[in-house]
């Protein structure tokens, strides 16, 4: 009988627990679980386990120096410097790494789009000591093909709250992308090669004059935003940035 009491009273006692640590903690960690106090933000240890991009970088393409270069007040990399970059300004919020994969992969590939939540915050934050101002988020247009086999471009979830944080409206009709082989692991030419002529601007009265902030959850070589820029570009776009949650960070 105090056997059975005892058991009720500790039922009780963890039940009143759970309930005022989910009064405390209404969320979880969407990787890992743990209760956050936010929700859809990371737990601290998630959190950690990211590499995010912070200064030093290039000014222009965001690529990440070691942490003792000191470049001065207006750091540039050997790309921007020699004037190759197309974009005017590209954000990316981390390093691809494990950590980063474990989140794009299930968020791009098994419906784990909850994942928007915090990778957009992310990207936002990435954007924060920039002074741009773009007219129209852009997520990177998918192939139909693509689109009607995944569900939805991943790139609409995350430019969603972009677009809410900047005040300005999301442009996802105005560039149609043609559907090409995935580009695996092909190598930044192939990739280049791969990727010229996707894009066709199907309304340039709504690109012409326009500042473009282009979304996308992976920044592999470039490729995909040089090319998509250099589209914008002829057809008017006054200037075209970039932002992505991840980049693939190779010496340069
Ligand atoms: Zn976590
Ligand atoms: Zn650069």
């Amino acid at each position: 009988m105090v056997k059975i009491n005892i058991n009720r009273a500790t039922n009780i006692i963890s039940s009143v627990a759970r309930f005022s640590i989910e009064l405390l903690f209404p969320s979880a960690c969407p990787l890992c679980g743990a209760p956050v106090s936010t929700d859809g933000e990371l737990c601290a240890d998630c959190w950690n386990a990211f590499d995010w991009i912070g200064s030093p970088r290039c000014e222009r393409c965001g690529y990440p120096f070691p942490a003792n270069l000191d470049l001065g007040p207006h750091p540039l990399c050997p790309n921007c410097a020699a004037g190759e970059c197309v974009l005017d300004l590209v954000r990316c919020a981390c390093a691809y790494d494990a950590a980063s994969r474990s989140a794009v992969l299930p968020f791009k590939h098994s419906g784990r789009i909850h994942n928007a939540n915090f990778m957009s915050r992310a990207m936002i934050w990435a954007l924060r000591d920039t002074d741009i101002s773009p007219d129209v988020i852009m997520p990177v247009p998918l192939a139909w093909r693509r689109l009607f086999h995944r569900g939805y471009n991943q790139a609409t979830l995350l430019a969603r709250p972009i677009a809410n944080a900047f005040g300005v409206p999301m442009d996802v009709a105005s560039v149609r992308r043609a559907y090409r082989p995935d580009m695996g692991h092909k190598n930044a030419t192939q990739r280049a090669e791969n990727i010229h002529g996707v894009f066709t601007v199907k309304h340039p009265d709504k690109i012409a004059g326009r500042k473009i902030l282009l979304v996308d959850d992976v920044m592999t070589t470039g490729a995909t935003f040089k090319e998509l820029g250099r589209v914008l570009k002829r057809s008017g776009a006054s200037a075209v940035y970039g932002v992505t949650f991840c980049r693939v960070v190779r010496a340069i």
